[in-house]
């Protein structure tokens, strides 16, 4: 029997080039400031977001984005 993952969204700020891709696909996690400075601002967002979290995972052109696994 296994308990249910949370999600926890990582990015890395290395290849991130704050063009909000993702903040289109999932703006209730993700935010770009006025300086092109991505924020995260569910970083466990809850499963119902899960979709929209992989999808703005898979537009971004970067691959800045990924899942892990907080358990
Ligand atoms: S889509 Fe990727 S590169 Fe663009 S802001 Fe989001 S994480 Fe950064």
């Amino acid at each position: 029997m296994s308990a249910p993952s949370t999600l926890r969204v990582v990015v890395d700020r290395d290849l991130c080039e704050g063009n909000a891709r993702c903040v289109k696909v999932a703006p209730t996690v993700f935010r770009v400031d006025d300086e092109d400075r991505l924020e995260i601002l569910l970083e466990a967002p809850p499963p119902e977001l899960r979709d929209a979290v992989e999808q703005a995972i898979a537009v971004c052109p970067r691959q800045a984005l990924r899942l892990a696994d907080a358990t």
